[in-house]
């Protein structure tokens, strides 16, 4: 398998990472291979199961690869850490994708590295098959996210609470450079460095900001718009990433770091489901709230570098930290006016669409399901609107409402359902569903994990015989709980 890596971040950013090495899978086996986006990145797949699994597990290094962690920092939780890095992950080397696009190719759970502190780098099989479904499933639905190449199991055991068999996930990013990345370099180093990596960030990334009067105050501006859009993509889908800590926010605008990640079943917005957020920082309501504070945190990591061009251009930057409550509502308005297919902005939808969230609070309706049910109604079919409540008149005044909103609109009803269809996604990994495969998977039997991801890759259009992926959690199902390491 020929790579033809360019290695950018290893050639230019010396300081910046370690060197690293993968440690040696016992007995390596291919569990997943990702073809469409193999080919997407422009690999030849002309290697064997075999191969791919060596090379997917850190086995053999390819040819011009380069491994190294990465060194980051990062808010944990509110509280500043100041040497965090790649503890269990590994860049091979990047890519360039046919269409010229650059993505780093990294190993996760190879072994320990510099930065492993007391962990042990390795990933445990039910995570790794966890981030490979919900990044797919992300990339499905079009959030930006990070992608799964592979995924193999390793041979060896892989102690957590008690121990599981390991595998190496394959991670496909158009690069791994966080807020975290920029903090460190901050924290330790100071103005240059923060001016070297933003260089090269902008490089990378946005390389018409290098134009620009500031250009680490317009990366700044970029990664805030990035993130708005991105947060709004989240709540429009249901999802709570979990740990939104500074080390797990890419510059790129891609989710990444998917550990006690899930999606909610019937909506309520303090919904956390991460054991280890005993307080709800994280929970579906506070992410918009949690991604301008991290942005502050970027802003001030960016400021030595932004200063040193332009000390007015520190006072631009807290206005456009100020301004992200705005930023984020407007594009969070854009997202609920496509989810309940409206076409025209009118001054009455935030309130339409907030009473609408207080609804489906109230009455515990399934989130994902109501805005497939709307656009059945418009059909002329309300039975699967109905079958969301037990009382299936509970949600008919905010309907009367958003019916009367439509009126207002000349499209015709059944192009609106489409339109609305192709928004809201009918499949999703859900809870039961995931928790149910990845069991099974460390079973032994992929075969519940491999059909739950063939439904989650073709999320709008619905198919009689995956009529069950359909149904909404069972009303006994209880509080869902996930957990972090992968
Ligand atoms: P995360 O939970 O992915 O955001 O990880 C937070 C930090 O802990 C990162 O620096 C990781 O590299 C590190 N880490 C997490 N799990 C392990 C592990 N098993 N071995 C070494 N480092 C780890
Ligand atoms: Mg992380």
């Amino acid at each position: 398998m020929d790579f033809a890596f360019e290695n950018s971040f290893h050639d230019s950013m010396e300081g910046f990472y370690a060197p690293a090495e993968a440690a040696k899978p016992s007995a390596p086996r291919l569990l997943v291979f990702n073809h469409a986006l193999a080919e997407r990145l422009g690999l030849a797949a002309d290697a064997g199961d075999e191969e791919l699994a060596r090379i997917f597990s850190g086995g053999t290094t390819p040819e011009g690869a380069n491994p190294l962690a990465f060194a980051y920092a990062g808010h944990q939780f509110g509280h500043f850490s100041p040497q965090l890095g790649d503890g269990r992950a590994l860049l091979l080397g990047e890519i360039i994708a046919p269409d010229g696009a650059r993505f780093d190719v990294q190993l996760k759970g190879s072994g320990p590295t510099a930065f492993s502190r007391n962990g042990d780098g390795r990933a445990a099989i039910g995570p790794v098959l966890r981030e490979f479904l919900v990044s797919e499933a992300m990339a499905a639905m079009g959030v930006p996210t990070t992608r799964a190449l592979a995924a193999v199991a390793t041979g060896d055991r892989v102690q957590r609470e008690r121990a599981h068999p390991g595998a190496v996930l394959t991670r496909i990013a158009s690069s791994h450079i966080r807020v975290g990345t920029f903090q460190f370099f901050a924290a330790h180093f100071g103005a240059d460095h923060v001016a070297q990596l933003s260089d090269y960030s902008i490089r990378r990334h946005f390389p018409e900001l290098a134009e620009t009067a500031n250009p680490p105050l317009a990366l700044l501006e970029r990664v805030i718009a990035l993130q708005c859009e991105l947060v709004a993509h989240w709540l429009g889908v249901g999802f709570i990433h979990g740990v939104m800590n500074t080390d797990n926010v890419a510059i790129s605008g891609e989710t990444i770091d998917y550990g006690p990640c899930a999606f909610m079943d019937r909506f309520a917005v303090n919904t956390v489901f991460s054991s280890i957020d005993a307080n709800g920082r994280y929970a579906y309501g506070r992410q918009p709230q949690i991604m301008h504070w991290n942005m502050a945190r970027f802003a001030e990591a960016l400021l030595p570098a932004i200063h040193a061009v332009d000390p007015a251009g520190v006072d631009m930057a807290k206005a456009m930290v100020e301004a992200i409550p705005k930023q984020f509502s407007a594009a969070w308005r854009t997202t609920t006016r496509r989810k309940l297919g409206l076409l025209e902005a009118d001054a009455g939808d935030e309130a339409l669409a907030d009473a609408l969230f207080d609804e489906l609070e109230k009455n515990q309706i399934d989130f994902t399901l109501f805005f497939r049910g709307l656009a059945m109604m418009l059909r002329g079919d309300g039975a699967l609107l109905e079958s969301l409540s037990p009382d299936p008149d509970a949600m008919a005044p905010w309907i009367a409402e958003w019916w009367a909103r439509l009126a207002r609109e000349t499209d015709a009803p059944l192009e609106r359902a489409d339109a609305m269809d192709a928004v809201n996604p009918l499949y999703i990994p859900r809870n039961h569903r995931v928790e149910a495969a990845l069991a099974s998977a460390e079973a032994g039997d992929l075969g519940p994990w491999t059909e739950l991801l063939e439904v989650i890759r073709n999320p709008y259009a619905e198919r009689a015989e995956w009529a069950e992926y359909a149904r909404p959690a069972p009303a006994d199902a209880g509080p869902y709980t996930t957990f972090c390491g992968t």
